[in-house]
């Protein structure tokens, strides 16, 4: 099930993503102390005419990592060549790809944590000594080649660093992580993407859906395209707060930006589980819920809100997450059917 609250991708993103994409570290809202280091290392890259260091980017999904890889690209003046680790099957792919890079130019790998173990392998002379050593031949036959490559800048982004090996982490002279935006960033975000959308949003409006956009400018962009089209079907000539709480509201995404999915993930561990602690198979098997999908899309924003924390023996929901439920009323937090604790 595809969630207007999910910081991932969705297919009919992308073409709206190209448009409000920003181009620059100028355009770049917040993390600034993360541009700021990103910054000093182009400038000393450019002053040494070398090419940048290997860069690992890390954080929830929707939080620009892609972008910040694209700004390096142009900040350094070099084509940027983008895959993703899953796609990265066999050692050739990575081969070919490899050896058609020009001097300097970047490889930017999304989801390197999904990178396979021999692919991986394979990859290590290439980032530290830019060289691939290819087996041609089987048994005592085999002899091995060395294959110079241009020096080149990889980019690898991650949800889940913790899933990296040291190994490949350790190849990374750069390594930054992301991290939610506050309020008066996204509303910068959702007020520029307005512009660039020609949608009439006044403060309230764009402050909104900031609020209701749980930290992720991807999500923030996406809540401003469906609050337009409601907007537009009303005949709203602005964004107004009003307008918003009533499109968002019509999309069940709540004041804090939980969906009914987070509702049901919360009031399974309060109703099913006493609050927790409870593992997290658990939870899949409660929930349905893939593992990645728990760990990537429900929990980093309700731990960041405080709603749920993380303990050696399961997850366990706060008390400000039990408060949160029982003063937005029983309807929040049960499913037709089901019988509230409150
Ligand atoms: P990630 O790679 O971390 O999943 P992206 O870089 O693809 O995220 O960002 C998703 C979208 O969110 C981008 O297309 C861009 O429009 C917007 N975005 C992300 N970060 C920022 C930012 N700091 N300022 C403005 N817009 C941003």
């Amino acid at each position: 099930m595809t969630r207007v609250v999910d910081g991932h991708k969705h297919d009919d993103d992308s073409l709206l993503e190209l448009s409000i994409r920003p181009g620059s570290f100028g355009a770049f809202v917040g993390q600034e102390k993360v541009k700021k280091r990103l910054l000093m290392s182009v400038e000393a890259a450019r002053m040494r005419a070398e090419s940048l260091d290997h860069v690992l980017l890390s954080g929830p999904a929707g939080l620009g990592k892609t972008t910040l890889a694209h700004i390096l690209a142009k900040e350094m003046g070099v084509s940027v060549v983008c895959t993703t680790g899953p796609s990265l099957e066999k050692c050739g792919d990575l081969a070919s790809i490899l050896t058609n890079l020009a001097e300097g130019d970047m490889l930017f790998i999304d989801e390197i944590h999904r990178l396979h173990r021999v692919v991986e392998e394979f990859f290590y002379p290439a980032l530290e000594d830019f060289h691939l050593d290819i087996i041609i031949g089987q048994g005592p036959s085999a002899r091995t080649i060395r294959l110079d490559l241009p020096k080149f800048t990889l980019v690898g982004a991650t949800t889940r660093s913790g899933l990296l090996s040291a190994p490949l982490r350790d190849r990374f002279g750069i390594q930054e992580r992301l991290d939610f935006y506050n309020i008066e960033e996204l509303v910068s975000i959702v007020k520029r993407s307005a512009s660039i959308l020609d949608v009439g949003t006044d403060k309230a409006g764009a402050l909104e859906i900031a609020g209701r956009c749980r930290g992720t400018p991807r999500i923030a962009n996406r809540l401003l395209r469906r609050v337009r089209d409601f907007a537009q079907v009303m005949k709203h000539d602005t964004i107004s707060k009003q307008v918003a709480d009533d499109a968002l509201l019509l999309l069940e995404v709540d004041e804090k930006g939980l969906d009914k999915m987070d509702r049901l993930f919360m009031t399974t561990i309060i109703e099913k589980f006493g609050g927790g602690p409870v593992g997290v198979e658990t939870l899949c098997a409660s929930l349905s819920e893939e593992k990645d999908t728990i760990m990537d899309v429900y929990e980093p924003f309700l731990m960041q809100i405080g709603f749920i924390k993380r303990t050696p023996r399961g997850r366990v929901v706060t008390d400000i997450g039990i408060r949160y439920f029982r003063d937005n009323g029983p309807e929040l937090l049960t499913e037709p059917g089901q019988h509230s604790i409150f």
